[in-house]
């Protein structure tokens, strides 16, 4: 078996360890025995997601997001909505989560359009939410917790069309304000955990994973996802949430 992994922009887009979002997926899925590719897609490359079972875009700053929010307006955004529309799982972290909404409003009010794939808006305030965050979500079966980074200035308002990842336990998450973190529509994941996110939630890794190989193979596939020794990837959870909990509420 094989998977295809697409990883957007990562020249620009990639902060505090977002790449080794990328890491935890191949190697979670080269245990098993599946191959992975991953291509990169950058300005003004060609967007093929049909030729893609997974695909990932990272946090950035303001400049960067803007040049992506410009590339994504001339068709690729389009591609990649329609892409998700099929079933396409996709993990966005901040900055990119931002850019897959409708709009993104700057501190300077410069508005970028966004992709539009999740129903949600972000529009910056005056204080940066910055620090560890716990999450409870029912998204990987069963109640479970997610643990990671945030630092943004941006807060995310949820429309109807799609649904919260989950609700915060620490931290600020989409805005401080209504409790809730992240978006899912479909089998898109957005969220505000930078960390890396994957290497210490192993259950949302294989949760896209599973997606990807149904996207693939069909119904059935993802049980080539035979368990593995987390040992490591628990402990790790599990500190990140002690140390938060020590050191932080929810905002
Ligand atoms: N520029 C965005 C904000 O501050 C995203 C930052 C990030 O990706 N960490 O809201």
């Amino acid at each position: 078996m094989e998977i295809r992994i697409c990883h957007l922009y990562p020249d620009l887009l990639n902060l505090y360890g977002d790449r080794g979002n990328i890491i935890a997926l191949v190697r979670r899925a080269e245990w098993r025995g599946i191959r992975v590719t991953v291509t990169s897609l950058g300005l003004g490359d060609a967007a093929d997601f049909e030729a893609v079972d997974l695909a990932f875009i990272g946090g950035g700053q303001d400049r960067e997001q803007s040049l992506v929010a410009e590339d994504f307006a001339r068709g690729k955004g389009e591609a990649l909505a329609a892409a998700v529309e099929e079933g396409m799982p996709l993990l966005a972290v901040c900055g990119g989560y931002q850019l897959l909404g409708l709009y993104y409003r700057t501190a300077g009010g410069e508005e970028m359009p966004g992709v539009g794939l999740f129903d949600l808006w972000t529009e910056a305030g005056s204080r940066r939410l910055i620090g560890n965050v716990v999450v409870e979500t029912d998204l990987c079966g069963g109640r479970c917790t997610l643990v990671g980074f945030e630092n943004h200035s941006g807060r995310t308002f949820l429309g109807s069309g799609c649904r919260p990842l989950g609700r915060v336990l620490v931290g600020a998450g989409n805005n401080g304000e209504d409790g809730l973190e992240g978006a899912v529509y479909r089998n898109a994941v957005g969220t505000y955990l930078h960390g890396s996110l994957l290497p210490k939630n192993p259950r949302l890794a294989d949760w896209l994973l599973a997606r990807a190989l149904e996207r693939r193979y069909g119904p059935g596939a993802a049980a080539a996802l035979t368990p593995l020794d987390d040992a490591v990837e628990e402990r790790a959870h599990l500190a990140a949430i002690r140390r938060a909990r020590a050191t932080r509420r929810r905002v």
